[in-house]
Formats: C-alpha cells, sequence, structure tokens
C-alpha cells in the first residue's frame, strides 16, 4: 500500500463542504493514475475512468470527514461550534482542535472542560457544552487572528504506527482511506487491459446524508456501486454484540446496514472470488449506512454494497485501522476488476 498517500490524505482538512484540497489531489493522482477521463458532478464529487467493454463499475471513497463550524465568536473570545456528522460530545472535551482559516494557515484551540474543583453534579453532555478556545482575549482578537463564522473546525491529527507496526492511528481514516484506495484501485486499473468500465474517485458530503453519492451516481449510472468505507470495529467494546467486526480479520462483507441490502447473488459473488484468491473477510451487519445506500438507487437501480474495513474509535479524533485489512480490501477491489464482466454481471440479474 502507498502509506505516503494515506499520510497526505489524512493530514488534509475536509469536513463535509469543505472538500477543495482533497479534491485537488484526488484529480491530480487519478491523472497521474492514467486515467482516460476525469468526471465531476456539480456537487463537488469526482471520478476517473479506465475504458474496458463490460458494466460500469464505481469505486467510491468520500473525501469528508466529521468535525464541526465556527457558529459564533463571543464578546470574550470564546468560539462556539456547531457539529458537522454524528458526534458525540463526550468524545471531543479537552481534545486539541484545529480552525482552518486558509488553505495553508489553522488556528489551534482546545475545546474546553470543566475541572472537577468547579463543576456541579454529573449530568449528561449535549454539543451546546462544547467551547473551543483559541486564547483569544476578545472577539476582536479573535477576528484579528483569522477566525469567520462558517469556517471548518478539525481534529488535530497525530498519524502513527504503533510498536507492532501492523497498525496506524490517524484522524480522518473515516473516509480519506476509501480515497486513497480509489486511487490505488484506479493505478492498477489503468496499468493492464482489463473487462470492464472502472471509475474510480470520491464523493462529497457523505458524513451529512451521502448527498455526493446521489449526484455522482445519478450522473454515471453504474452498474455496480462499491463504496470504500471505514465502518465501526466492534474488538474494542466491552460488551457482546449481535453482530461483531475485528481489526486484522479482514475486509467486511457489509450484508445488511440500515440503507442497503447487499444482493445475496453478489454476495456470493464476493465470497467466491475472495476464497479463490486468498483473501480474509468477516461478514458484518454494521448499524450505519454508507454511499452504497444512494448509490443502489442510480438510474433504474445498480447492484450496491460497501468494501469497508473496519476502524476502531471511528467520528472521533483518532481512529486505528490495521495494514492487514488494508491490503485485503485492496486485492478483493482489483480481484473485481479483473474478474467480473459482462456475463457474469448478466448472471446476478437473472433471477
Ligand atoms: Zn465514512
Amino acid at each position: 500500500m502507498d502509506i505516503e498517500l494515506y499520510k497526505k490524505l489524512v493530514n488534509m482538512n475536509a469536513v463535509s463542504g469543505h472538500e477543495r484540497v482533497v479534491r485537488k489531489l484526488m484529480k491530480e493522482e487519478l491523472e497521474k493514475a492514467g486515467a482516460d477521463e476525469i468526471l465531476k458532478d456539480k456537487l463537488g464529487s469526482i471520478v476517473g475512468l479506465s475504458k474496458g467493454t463490460g458494466p460500469k463499475i464505481m469505486f467510491v471513497g468520500h473525501m469528508d470527514e466529521v468535525g464541526f463550524m465556527v457558529s459564533n465568536i463571543s464578546d470574550n473570545g470564546f468560539i462556539r461550534i456547531i457539529p458537522v456528522g454524528g458526534i458525540k460530545p463526550e468524545t471531543y472535551v479537552s481534545q486539541n482542535m484545529n480552525i482552518v482559516v486558509s488553505d495553508d494557515k489553522v488556528i489551534r484551540g482546545i475545546i474546553g472542560s470543566i475541572p472537577p474543583h468547579i463543576s456541579k453534579e454529573p449530568k449528561a453532555m449535549s454539543i451546546d457544552d462544547l467551547v473551543l478556545d483559541i486564547g483569544a482575549d476578545s472577539k476582536e482578537h479573535a477576528l484579528s487572528m483569522g477566525v469567520r463564522v462558517g469556517q471548518q473546525v478539525v481534529s488535530v491529527n497525530e498519524f502513527y504506527f504503533t510498536e507492532d507496526n501492523k497498525k496506524i492511528v490517524s484522524k480522518a481514516w473515516d473516509n480519506r482511506f476509501g480515497c486513497g484506495l480509489a486511487i490505488e484501485v484506479m493505478r492498477y486499473a489503468c496499468s493492464h487491459k482489463h473487462p470492464n468500465n472502472i471509475y474510480c474517485g470520491a464523493t462529497v458530503q457523505e458524513e451529512v446524508g451521502s448527498r455526493g453519492a446521489i449526484t455522482l451516481s445519478n450522473m454515471i449510472e453504474p452498474d455496480l456501486f462499491l463504496a470504500f468505507d471505514v465502518t465501526t470495529a466492534t474488538d474494542c467494546m466491552p460488551q457482546n454484540p449481535k453482530t461483531s467486526s475485528a481489526l486484522g480479520e479482514g475486509f467486511i462483507v457489509r450484508f445488511m446496514d440500515p440503507g442497503c441490502i447487499m444482493k445475496p447473488e453478489f454476495k456470493d459473488y464476493l465470497i467466491n472470488l475472495a476464497e479463490k484468491n486468498n483473501i480474509k473477510y468477516q461478514l458484518y451487519a454494521p448499524n450505519g449506512s454508507t454511499d452504497a445506500s444512494k448509490g443502489q438507487f442510480a438510474g433504474s437501480g445498480a447492484i450496491s454494497t460497501c468494501l469497508a474495513i473496519c476502524g476502531r474509535y471511528i467520528h472521533s479524533t483518532a481512529t486505528m485501522i490495521h495494514v492487514d485489512d488494508m491490503e485485503a480490501v485492496y486485492r478483493i477491489a482489483c480481484a473485481i476488476v479483473d474478474d467480473m464482466d459482462d456475463e457474469k454481471f448478466k448472471k446476478l440479474l437473472e433471477e
């Protein structure tokens, strides 16, 4: 895997609606990979195409990450923030955050917590309790630093490998991982002849309801829509969940989630292909939806699912993923590029 590419991607700041910098890199990398064409929709999603004769297969990550936006600056210089995407307030207390004031400048601050010495009875936290402190003494002081209402607020990143060199911790694995993977699969598709029309790229605004997946998939009308994403790992949970996923156990066959049920014929195809190629996989039914929930409605419908890896502590300031899982999902995507064709696709539709 091209770890440097992933590192570059996770270090970028792009909460939903602010994907421009990631899109620029996606475009450059898809071009470099040798895409025959680059296509963008008007909402900001982007894909490259490697031409073939068979079905349209679309592999897409999403460029956005969860975070906040500046909603108000108080007279005494504190920054009020509103969440973008699914956020649990407790996760962000005492965390360092960056306000993105321009493409090359961020302002660091900390989300305040009330020390035990002065806190009252414990109560459930709300998002409204989160206040960002950048050390500004007044509203004017904050404004003079370049802070404005509407700017994005993102986690500070500390990318590192764990001691065993098998896991990587970073912000924004959900879902710069999918962006990097789409680039790597585009490189693979462009490197040789294959029987399909392969689209690789990334959507915008997944974390606020897969908005970019709607527009992009409607523009392309794929036969097969495959979202790349990072889903919840349950191996770090103390309680025993009904359905489980664990780091290092392979890519996720998401046979069902609240927004998408995998077509059984495709599930069988995927599992057979993984077994034929000795690729580790795990069956899991997560609680959240992905772009696959919207991609399935493209045109008269697409066979749709999410090819995921699991990550611990997603939607927080840092997520841990496993390099073997990265490899597994890359290998299954490449296997699909070479193995799928017109005939096999038609078979998936036969009842
Ligand atoms: Zn995601």
